[in-house]
């Protein structure tokens, strides 16, 4: 039921999906690497920074839960590492921001955040 990703996300820190063998870090969790196909992947910790690659405003949430949050402003940002990640973000967030993760505390999870 845990996943090391939400795990991580507990803990404060954004993990990625690297392979062992060759070093590429991995888009999704996956079963073999992307670049080379070996299957020993393994989960590292990103720095938190990262530049935002596309931002959304949220008007209509999709869940009771996330109603008292909107609206609310989601971006897609790329890690410094490579990976791209969802987060929440300030109103105004812009396509090439600088940012850093950081969590916030959501009913019994954690979300993820770029400030
Ligand atoms: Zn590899």
């Amino acid at each position: 039921m845990t996943h090391p990703y939400t795990e991580g996300l507990a803990a404060g820190v954004v993990r990625y999906q690297c392979c062992a063998a060759c070093d590429a870090w991995q888009p999704l969790t996956r079963l073999a690497c992307r670049a080379c196909g070996s299957a020993d992947l393994h989960w590292r910790d990103a720095s938190g920074r990262a530049t935002v690659f596309a931002v959304t405003e949220v008007s209509r949430a999709p869940t009771e839960a996330f109603r008292a949050l909107a609206p609310y402003t989601l971006v897609l940002a790329t890690l410094d590492e490579g990976p791209r990640v969802m987060g929440h973000a300030a109103p105004g967030a812009r396509i090439g921001d600088r940012v850093r993760a950081s969590f916030m505390a959501f009913g019994d999870s954690t979300l993820l955040r770029f400030d």
